[in-house]
């Protein structure tokens, strides 16, 4: 009977940490993957430049994650700085770019899971891959692990660090919360997050997919409830929407969708109040009297637009500028700050980067990311009921949340 003081399974980014730390304080450490290498997923962030984590300070951080406050002790241990210092002193050199995100300076994510393997090897964590685990039991002092093909390994800790269930071709397919859940613990409802959104007018989104739009504010509202709000870039695809702002706010969508009519409104014109921009569509109007509207419209909105947007108003784009009546301009200029659509859905798992939901953080002690539950059986990474906005906050809270594992035991 094989014994190791700690087993991890998954081999991500919380998993490779966790066994990392853990054999740095002389652990005998047993790390399972069941894919063929380490971090599949991980090759595949920042555009596979690999964005580790965000310079931003720990009060604004933790307002980037769902259940951001789970993690406000666990960073004070371990944050930013010293993620970047575990690379930087290690021999992976690190650089900063717009909105203060941190990748390997060869803009190479391979080269992250190329470190976590080096170290992995000087630490002496025993690494197996291509064995997925099927079971984990508790006995008294220690738990028996079931690995694919029914061979039992024994450790007297063991770390869940399975990821989330999204983008499973990365091997991240939801099994941690069967394991878990087996284990006696609650799983909040997984749904998908960081991914489009689906709205019932996509005839016209479609007509525009491509299209970018930069600085503008998106809300998603529960019937009347505003649930989400983002700032930034929302892109037009043949299903509804995408970019930073709408991925940003989907998980806020995914967690409600079921509960009553969500919808997605643009605030086209963030900067301006409803009488600034009558005062501009006045002046513009009376400057091309004699244009089409669709032509003076053309000053107002990116060209690509146009036709959708009239239509979405339905005011007729041929006509002269001068026959606007007041209750078009009205309608127009309403349109411009509340460009809304009725959502249909979320893109499904095999489409979104993280995943909302998992392992219920209210049975996790977030000072050790020990079970509450199941005294021996630690947590760490997306498989915990944590997820984060686009910009580095995912990778940043997997190892924060493994180096407190993987430390604590
Ligand atoms: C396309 C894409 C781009 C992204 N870009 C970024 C980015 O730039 N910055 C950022 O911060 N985040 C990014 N993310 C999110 C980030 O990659 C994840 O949040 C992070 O990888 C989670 O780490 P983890 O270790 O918890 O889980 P994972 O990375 O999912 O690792 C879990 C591992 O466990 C293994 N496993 C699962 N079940 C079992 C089992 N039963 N037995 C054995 N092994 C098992 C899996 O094969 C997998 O290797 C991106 C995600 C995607 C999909």
């Amino acid at each position: 009977m094989e014994r190791f003081d700690v087993i991890v399974v998954g081999a991500g980014p919380a998993g490779c940490m966790s066994a990392i730390k853990a054999a740095e304080q002389g652990r005998k450490v047993l790390l399972i993957e069941k894919n063929s290498e380490i971090g599949k997923k991980l090759l595949l962030t920042g555009n596979k430049r690999g964005n580790i984590t965000n310079l931003e300070n720990i009060d604004t951080f933790i307002t980037k994650y769902h259940n951001g406050r789970f993690l406000r002790n666990a960073f004070a241990r371990f944050f930013n700085e010293d993620l970047i210092e575990f690379f930087e002193s290690n021999g992976l050199p690190l650089k900063v770019e717009r909105g203060n995100r941190v990748y390997p300076e060869s803009d190479n994510a391979s080269d992250i899971a190329a470190f976590l393997n080096k170290l992995l090897k000087k630490t002496g964590v025993k690494v197996f891959f291509k064995r997925r685990v099927y079971g984990i039991i508790k006995k008294e002092n220690y738990f028996e692990v079931i690995m694919s093909g029914g061979k039992r390994y024994y450790g007297d800790k063991v770390v869940i660090a399975c990821g989330g269930k999204s983008f499973p071709s990365t091997g991240s397919d939801g099994s941690g919360y069967k394991l878990s859940e087996k284990l006696g613990h609650t799983i909040i409802k997984p749904v998908p997050a960081l991914c489009g959104i689906e709205v019932e007018e996509r005839h016209l989104t479609k007509r525009c997919a491509g299209l970018s739009l930069k600085n503008v504010r998106v809300s998603a509202f529960l019937k009347d409830k505003e649930i989400g709000e983002e700032f930034g870039e929302v892109l037009f695809t043949h299903y509804g929407f995408s970019g930073p702002a709408v991925l940003n706010i989907s998980g806020d969508i995914s967690e409600n969708i079921d509960k009553g009519k969500v919808s997605l409104s643009i605030n086209l014109k963030p900067a301006l109040s409803y009488q600034q921009l009558e005062s501009r569509f006045l002046r513009e109007i009376d400057d091309n009297a004699n244009k089409q509207l669709k032509n003076m419209m053309r000053v107002i909105l990116p060209s690509g637009m146009i036709d959708i947007f009239l239509e979405y108003t339905k005011i007729d784009g041929e006509k002269r500028v001068n026959q606007i009546t007041a209750n078009e301009r009205k309608k127009m200029i309403e349109a411009l700050l509340n460009f809304s659509f009725i959502v249909k859905g979320v893109r499904p798992f095999e489409d979104s980067m993280v995943t909302r939901g998992g392992v219920s953080v209210k049975e996790i002690n977030p000072k050790t990311m020990e079970s509450r539950i199941v005294p021996g059986l630690f947590f760490a990474g997306e498989v915990i009921d944590i997820d984060g906005k686009t910009g580095g906050y995912n990778l940043q809270s997997a190892f924060t949340t493994g180096y407190i594992a993987g430390v604590s035991i």
